[in-house]
């Protein structure tokens, strides 16, 4: 028998209710602000990830699923940023508006070691404003992802802001940092050291505590950022305090990819375990268009994982209400043909209905509609089918009546909640 491959899910009909509420909230809220959906392919151009996130960055280095194809090299996206950013660019979305808020839910791919919190595909909420270097837009971008989360009740998280800088400044951050780890790499762990030359700013999310007692004691407060960087990042503070939205800075939080500059943010959550912590990030990648070849354009975005939302959010206060169902029991071969027709009536009218099509006793079909938490029970046998009449009994009073066959549409599209506003 065939498995699912570790580290990815199925989501059965009993859990996708709370996917598609999430969704919903998701779209709802990023209509608020205004922004598209954009869906692009799963499937990349590999050095499209290799050039945006860099060469040296965990997931260009270890978690890319990687496929080849002759001389072609292809990878299933483990992020969206850079896929989005290429759409931008080949669909010269810049030209028809300059700037785009898009907005995306979909699966990623990443070969990671399965644990709780981490597989190897999820599945991403989130948003890229292309087209300014405002910091306003972080601002946006942030309290977007903030009201999100409050949507989703989902409380006790933290969300801890820095600011990496222009180029120049990350370049001057890095330069710090390896000369001010220079008599300390023998103390860091094995990781850190190699990412000591390839990708220094790593070391300050690592979690041994080791390597965190040498980097707590370089005290880092944000020296390196230039007058243009320093007073970007103030302004985002000063509107996300204005709007009431709770930061922590924290110089330690750098984002391990290279496309980002500027701001970045975080949400972490108590209850989940350290590794796993985050329940989103995001930050202003102002390089990354020109670097993919596109315009000077700045952006800023973020994602949330559905998965680890799904572990914290209050899933009895988003859970969708149910569509009421009518549940029809045919008696005989006759009623059968005559309960089809009626069941295409019900539906063509916007109730949701339903029979049963393996027992063939009426006990059985009676725990069936239970089974379905079924609104009404219409039971249609000979007897009825000689006075062209069904018995229809509500389930939420308990009330049994015998209406006419050609009325029972009617019947119930009056009786409340049984039709979409459609
Ligand atoms: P990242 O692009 O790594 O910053 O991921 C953004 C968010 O996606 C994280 O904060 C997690 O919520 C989620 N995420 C990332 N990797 C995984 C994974 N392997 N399994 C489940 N969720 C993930």
């Amino acid at each position: 028998m065939f498995k699912r491959v570790a580290g990815t899910k199925d989501i059965l009909p009993a859990q996708v209710s709370i996917w598609q509420s999430l969704e919903a909230i998701s779209r709802e809220v990023f209509n608020l602000y205004n922004y598209k959906e954009i869906r692009p392919p799963l499937l990349e151009e590999s050095g499209l990830f290799n050039r945006s996130l860099g060469e040296t960055a965990e997931i260009v280095q270890k978690q890319m699923f990687l496929v080849k194809k002759g001389e072609d090299e292809f990878a299933l996206r483990p992020e969206a940023t850079a896929s989005i950013v290429r759409a931008y660019i080949e669909n010269n979305l810049d030209k028809l508006q300059s700037f785009s808020k898009l907005y995306y839910i979909g699966p990623m791919f990443r070969l990671e070691r399965p644990q709780k919190g981490r597989l190897r595909q999820f599945h991403h909420i989130g948003c890229e404003a292309i087209g300014s270097k405002d910091p306003y837009v972080d601002v946006e971008v942030v309290s977007l992802a903030n009201t999100l989360l409050a949507r989703f009740f989902i409380d006790e998280y933290t969300l801890h802001i820095n600011s990496l800088g222009c180029p120049q400044d990350k370049k001057k951050f890095a330069d710090f940092l390896r000369a001010s780890l220079k008599g300390k790499v023998a103390r860091l762990c094995e990781d850190c050291q190699a990412r000591y030359e390839r990708n220094v700013f790593r070391i300050l999310d690592c979690k041994n505590e080791p390597c965190r007692a040498v980097i707590k004691a370089l005290g880092l407060n944000n020296e390196h950022l230039c007058k243009e960087c320093a007073q970007h990042f103030e302004v985002v503070k000063a509107g996300l305090g204005e709007l009431g939205v709770t930061y922590e800075v924290s110089p330690l939080l750098v984002r391990g990819l290279d496309y980002y500059t500027g701001t970045v943010f975080e949400f972490k959550h108590k209850s989940l375990e350290s590794q796993q912590d985050a329940l989103g990030a995001g930050g202003r990648y102002d390089t990354l268009s020109r670097e993919l070849g596109g315009p000077d354009k700045g952006a800023c975005g973020f994602a949330f994982g559905i998965e680890r939302l799904l572990l914290v959010c209050k899933e009895e206060k988003i859970a969708p209400a149910v569509k009421p169902l009518v549940f029809l029991i045919l008696l005989g071969d006759q009623a059968r043909q005559k309960g089809a027709k009626v069941l295409n009536d019900l539906r063509s009218h916007g109730i949701a209905a339903d029979t049963d099509y393996e027992s063939k006793s009426l006990k059985g079909a009676m725990r069936k509609a239970n089974d379905f938490n079924a609104r009404f029970v219409a039971i249609l046998g000979e007897d009825e089918l000689r006075k062209e009449t069904i018995s229809l009994k509500d389930m939420q009073s308990g009330q049994q009546r015998e209406v006419g066959i050609n009325e029972i549409t009617q019947i119930i599209s009056n009786s409340g909640p049984m039709v979409d506003g459609r």
